[in-house]
């Protein structure tokens, strides 16, 4: 039996606690103090003393692109809207190997592992043009950090997914079914026939029982809106549906945000909103000019987020792209998401962290974490006072609890002088990062 015991920790709310685990799994969580050296047995115990640092749930990507991740420096965007990150991935996509998906995703995976993450779903394009070589590395990397992190894989089918031309692309998203993926994905609102690709991707995951999480409405244009359809569609689908996108939800009148996300939230689907790579290729000059006449509010690349959160809908928030043509910032870090939901989206900080969270575990039907008895110790400490320091300021400092074991640590060292004359020469501000797993740079 393992016994780990967590003291002096600060909760989101504001109380010391000592939380103990026993294999993995909390066991209780009790005041600063009371759980005493002796519950974490001599033999087997360790104590972690956490005093300084916020403890919560692990965070969670529900929304990413492992296979383009680390490809802005050779796959520009100039244009840099949808178009021209599509034109550009394309001429990169042709070139992949596997080895080179395997070293970059890798890259970013421990990076988001270093930050906190412990479930992340990923999207991958498999059309005619690939030969499932992004595939193959990321289901390797599945494997590989099973033990710290859960990976999911999402397929997605190749353009079109209707008619005729989408046969050899449908051919390959089930070879890609055959390794073993966990769930259907595609971007029917791009297809020439958005209902019939709506269909055939439905079928597809129906006949493998998978669950659909695909790219939707990903426009502030009002006259692209396949959303009803979809919620049309997931009344007559027995699996999880995951909706990403639909910024062009914001861009219908008020009435229409409201109508359509009570639907939503009857059917049961699950929203992720894409703050980032949304605000970087939506709202350009030029581009938004037809939303503005209907729209609501301003073009801004967002879903209608209150709409959503009055009816009730899970709302989940992901990093999506993380340098690559489609976004060439990101940080892997949740964190970093959730800071954007309330500079850009107007979200209180409670629900931007819950998006990345709680929200993010439903949407990717993983297990809810809490910290109270029966819950796995998936955990993340972080060197913060509160919430809003912790989502403001998002700190370096962090320990990332996977089953009760450490599978993470990041320490930051600084130092700071007014004064350089006085500064000693082993003082020069150093910054290290270790991590014990992966290969972090
Ligand atoms: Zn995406």
């Amino acid at each position: 039996m393992s016994r780990v015991l967590l003291r002096n920790a600060r909760t989101l709310s504001g109380e010391q606690v000592d939380v103990r685990i026993i294999d993995g799994v909390i066991d209780e969580v009790a005041a600063a103090g009371s759980l005493s050296a002796q519950d974490a047995p001599e033999s087997s115990g360790q104590t972690h003393d956490l005093s300084g640092f916020l403890v919560l749930p692990s965070l969670v990507e529900p929304h990413t692109h492992l296979d383009k991740t680390l490809t802005i420096d050779r796959a520009p965007n100039p244009a840099g809207d949808l178009d021209g990150a599509i034109e550009a991935w394309l001429r990169e996509r042709a070139l992949l190997t596997e080895e080179d998906v395997y070293r970059r995703a890798q890259t970013t995976l421990v990076r988001a592992l270093g930050n906190g993450v412990t479930v992340l779903r990923t999207h991958v394009d498999t059309a005619a043009d690939t030969d499932l070589a992004a595939v193959r590395a990321l289901l390797q990397l599945r494997r590989e950090y099973h033990g710290v992190m859960d990976v999911q894989v999402i397929a997605g089918h190749g353009l079109p997914a209707s008619g005729p031309d989408a046969l050899p692309h449908t051919k390959m998203l089930l070879d890609a079914l055959e390794l073993g993926v966990d769930g259907i994905g595609g971007a029917p609102s791009l297809d020439e026939n958005p209902s019939a690709a709506l269909d055939r991707l439905a079928a597809i995951a129906s006949d493998a029982r998978l669950p659909l999480d695909l790219h939707v409405d990903e426009t502030t244009d009002p006259e692209v809106f396949v959303l009803p359809q979809l919620i049309d569609l997931a009344d007559r689908f027995d699996h999880r549906v995951t909706v990403g996108h639909i910024v062009s939800l914001a861009a219908q009148r008020e009435q229409v945000q409201r109508d359509v996300s009570r639907r939503l939230a009857a059917a049961g689907i699950t929203v992720v909103t894409l703050p980032q790579s949304n605000l970087y290729l939506q709202g350009r000059p030029g581009a938004g000019a037809a939303a503005r006449g209907a729209g609501a509010g301003p073009a801004r690349g967002l879903t209608a987020l209150d709409a959503l959160a009055e009816a009730g809908v899970t709302v989940a928030a992901g990093a999506d792209n993380i340098a690559d043509p489609f976004n060439p910032m990101g940080r892997a870090d949740p964190l970093e998401t959730a800071s954007l939901l309330v500079t850009a989206g107007h979200r209180p900080v409670e629900s931007a962290l819950g998006a990345v969270t709680d929200a993010a575990r439903r949407a990717v039907d993983s297990p809810i974490v809490a910290l109270a008895p029966g819950s796995d110790a998936d955990l993340l400490a972080v060197r913060a006072d509160d919430l809003t320091d912790l989502v403001g300021r998002a700190p370096q400092e962090r320990i990332v609890y996977r089953r009760g074991r450490v599978v993470s640590r990041t320490q930051v060292s600084r130092w700071v002088t007014p004064n350089p004359g006085d500064a000693p020469t082993n003082a020069a501000p150093t910054s290290r990062t270790l991590s014990t797993i992966g290969n972090e740079r």
